[in-house]
């Protein structure tokens, strides 16, 4: 007697589409005996239109929509739950990922500007003392797909800025927030020009020299914290593996290579990093290179041992920075009173 054969796409698992680009599609399309140009549409429905189903995709035939319904889903990131601060109207957003993962995403509002800061990772392996989000360990990398439809999720606030520098460290998950990067960056994608694209890293010099050879107009930020490598490494372990002045070769590689200035990003904690001393060994450290530093007053954790530093010696601090450095900017972080802030995200 024959015995029924389960169909082979029964069996497996479904393919995600939501995270792969035209040169994925193109094989795929190749695979099922279509034509490669249908990637480009495909790309567009998907992330520029945002459709998370093959039926909504008309220009395709429906024979192509029924096939991909096949073998494959649009899944992306599910919304759990929304705060909204009352002091400065930012929101966070908590997005449960298809394995119950989760990760934060927020949004700030200024003026002309949107900007959506988006999680690269679930946690963060660095273990910075001073970051809620340090304190998690890491769970897992962010695919390129979980990366971008944080804002595609978020698309109808007409963000105009996207930063990541919400979980994680981008640079240990290279390969996916570059695809990421690209699909952002792209019109069949979310149609951001580069510029307004800031990665963010805690200094992973490699990574720094290797996006400096992707030819990509985007902004890069390092994340400075302290002047000298006795500081730094009591506040960012990695600062052990790599010192400062290693980054620092690095950071003026790639400013030689892609003529861009840089931002430093330096948080300002109470008697740990906030004297004149302190102002006085950043701005030497960063003579010669074309940049700007941004402080970021302390935002408070919970069991953390850090304070923010008292208004006067914010002001003071960065009086004094500049102008012996080029460019200081003061960063006012938005919603604190929903722990949004800049180092507050914790799952
Ligand atoms: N991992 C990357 C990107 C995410 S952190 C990085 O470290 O650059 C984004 C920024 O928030 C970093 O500049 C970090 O130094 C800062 N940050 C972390 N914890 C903070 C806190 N409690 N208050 C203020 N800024 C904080
Ligand atoms: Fe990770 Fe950045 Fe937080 Fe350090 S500051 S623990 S690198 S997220």
């Amino acid at each position: 007697m024959n015995r029924e054969q389960p169909s082979v796409t029964a069996k497996t698992q479904k393919m995600n589409l939501k995270g792969m680009w035209v040169g994925d599609f193109e094989q795929l399309l190749g695979e099922l005996g279509e034509k490669r140009y249908k990637a480009r549409q495909l790309a567009s429905w998907i992330y520029a239109k945002g459709a998370t189903d093959f039926s909504e995709m008309t220009e395709l035939s429906k024979d192509l929509r029924e096939k991909l319904s096949r073998i494959a889903t649009i899944n992306g990131v599910q919304l759990v739950r929304r705060q909204v601060s009352q002091k400065d109207l930012s929101e966070k957003f908590l997005f449960k990922l298809s394995d119950g993962e989760k990760v934060e995403t927020v949004l700030m509002w200024e003026a002309d500007r949107v900007t959506a800061c988006v999680s690269t990772q679930v946690g963060c392996p660095l273990g910075c003392t001073f970051c809620a989000t340090g304190q998690m360990g890491c769970k897992r990398n962010l695919t390129a797909g979980e990366i971008v439809d944080q804002i595609i999720a978020l698309r109808d606030n007409r963000i105009n800025h996207v930063v990541l520098m919400g979980m994680g460290e981008p640079f240990l998950n290279y390969d996916e927030v570059l695809k990421a990067i690209k699909i952002m960056n792209n019109e069949m994608g979310l149609s951001f020009a580069a510029k307004r694209i800031t990665v963010s890293t805690a200094g992973i010099p490699a990574m720094i020299q290797k996006l400096a050879d992707e030819n990509l107009k985007l902004k890069l930020a390092i994340s400075l914290n302290a002047p000298t490598d006795a500081k730094r490494t009591k506040l960012m372990p990695i600062n052990k593996k790599h010192p400062v002045k290693e980054l620092l070769a690095a950071v003026k590689a790639f400013v030689k290579k892609t003529k861009r200035g840089v931002t430093f990003e330096y948080v300002l904690i109470r008697d740990i990093n906030d004297s004149e001393k302190d102002a006085l060994a950043l701005s030497k450290l960063v003579q010669g290179i074309r940049c700007k530093i941004n402080l970021i007053p302390y935002n408070p954790v919970d069991d953390l041992p850090y304070d923010r530093p008292s208004e006067e010696r914010i002001l003071a601090f960065r009086d004094y920075l500049y102008p012996r450095a080029p460019a200081v900017t003061l960063r006012r972080s938005k919603g604190e009173d929903i722990l949004a802030a800049c180092g507050q995200l914790r799952v």
